[in-house]
């Protein structure tokens, strides 16, 4: 296999590095802390994102005639690996290129895309998804949400919890129960986040400033045009987002530099030379890479139009080893550093690991369905 980038991609990887040094001010790793969902990332990335756009930087891969450049997929994985290793400036603009727009662009009507493609292929437009419930996470096809028919559309009740960036979003790409049936009883709906009746409280949480919220829905009103897809036909849409949000970010990048950085600090501390703190980077640095090939594969497989399958949850589950094994190194041999909490890349490193077994999947779910979709397990 070769593993080595093509002469375009490293082209555009000095592209996007350039507009990196050129765009981010110079006090970014203290003013942003590298905290994808602070204020101030997301205030940034309104002017970031359209900047990026102009130079055709923000969606390499999506067709001509859909406004992005008509590269191929590598080119976005190169955006993401620069874009995170710098703490994502494009805020949770990610997801909109990631799985919201893919999704909307696949089954959206002429109007939906002429409304909402536009707006994320300018970069002026940021997304929450509206998925999990108090009692709906794992199983999040126990959602209870319900979106009711009215004359004039649906009027949506129940609530969200865990909702990534909800204060910060001007849409939400959430879930209803249209129907009785558990899977085929699922709609899709795509809510403006000013809508009157929706009240969003922010979770205060380790991982990130805005990172998880509560969203109430009390009574909102949203026109039929507001459903993406068929009525009660929302699993499919799920089904499709959770592929592309798996290995949607290369996580992986980040904690590579964070490893880097800390081996760095370690060996200006003369502690590198310790066996086990080698040992253990080594390690770690072994499961990162292992995760960044697994998804390099995936990337690849996509490119030759292979359906998803469950190898998206292998590399998914690699992705949550290297961060766990990242999570212990900085534990066990940064702990000073932790627990001040004054660098930037070591605090970045040690709050995102942790959950990564948990967003888009638990590590166990991944588990469970490559049991049941590539080994082929008895359920019992
Ligand atoms: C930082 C962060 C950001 C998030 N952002 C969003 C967001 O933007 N939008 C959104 O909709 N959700 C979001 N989530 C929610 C996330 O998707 C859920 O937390 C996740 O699906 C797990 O659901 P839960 O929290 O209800 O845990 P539960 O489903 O209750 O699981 C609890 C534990 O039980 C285990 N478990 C559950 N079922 C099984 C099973 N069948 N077999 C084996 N083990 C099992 C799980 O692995 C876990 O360890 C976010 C979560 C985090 C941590």
């Amino acid at each position: 296999m070769e593993f080595a980038w093509a002469p375009e991609h490293e082209e555009f990887r000095r592209k996007i590095k350039a507009a990196i040094d050129r765009l981010l001010p110079s006090d970014w790793a203290e003013k942003s802390q590298y905290d994808t969902s602070s204020e101030y990332v997301s205030k940034f990335s309104r002017t970031f994102c359209p900047a990026l756009a102009k130079e055709g930087l923000l969606i390499p891969h999506w067709p001509k005639e859909l406004g992005g450049g008509g590269l191929d997929p590598y080119h976005h994985w190169v955006l993401g690996e620069e874009m995170i290793k710098v703490g994502e400036p494009r805020s949770y603009q990610y997801m909109n290129v990631n799985w919201a727009g893919p999704a909307i662009i696949r089954f959206g009507t002429d109007e939906q895309k002429q409304q909402h493609i536009s707006k994320i292929v300018a970069g002026t437009h940021i997304w929450c998804q509206g998925f999990s419930e108090p009692s709906a996470g794992s199983d999040l096809a126990a959602i209870r949400t319900t979106a009711e028919r009215t004359p004039n559309g649906y009027v949506i009740n129940g609530s969200k919890i865990w909702t990534s960036g909800a204060s910060l979003a001007d849409f939400c790409f959430m879930l209803a129960r249209t129907g009785t049936e558990r899977y085929g009883g699922i709609s899709v709906f795509l809510v403006p986040m000013k809508t009157p009746g929706i009240d969003v409280r922010i979770i205060p949480c380790l991982v990130g400033e805005r990172s998880v919220h509560e969203v109430f829905f009390t009574n909102v009103e949203v026109p039929e045009s507001a459903r993406l897809g068929d009525e009660n036909d929302g699993w499919k849409v799920v089904r499709a987002v959770m592929h592309n949000e798996r290995v949607g970010m290369p996580r992986y990048a980040l904690s590579m530099r964070v490893l880097d950085h800390a081996v760095g600090l370690l060996k200006k501390k003369n502690r590198f030379k310790d066996a086990a703190v080698r040992s253990y980077a080594a390690k770690t640095k072994a499961a990162l890479e292992a995760a960044r090939n697994l998804m390099l594969n995936i990337i690849d497989d996509r490119m030759k139009g292979k359906a998803p399958t469950a190898t998206t949850s292998v590399a998914r589950y690699a992705l949550v080893t290297g961060d766990r094994w990242l999570l212990g190194f900085l534990n066990d041999f940064m702990y000073e550093e932790v627990m001040s909490g004054k660098d930037p890349l070591i605090n970045v490193g040690y709050k995102r690991t942790g959950s990564t077994g948990i967003g888009a999947g638990s590590a166990e779910i991944q588990l469970n369905l490559i049991a049941r979709d590539m080994l082929r397990l008895p359920r019992e």
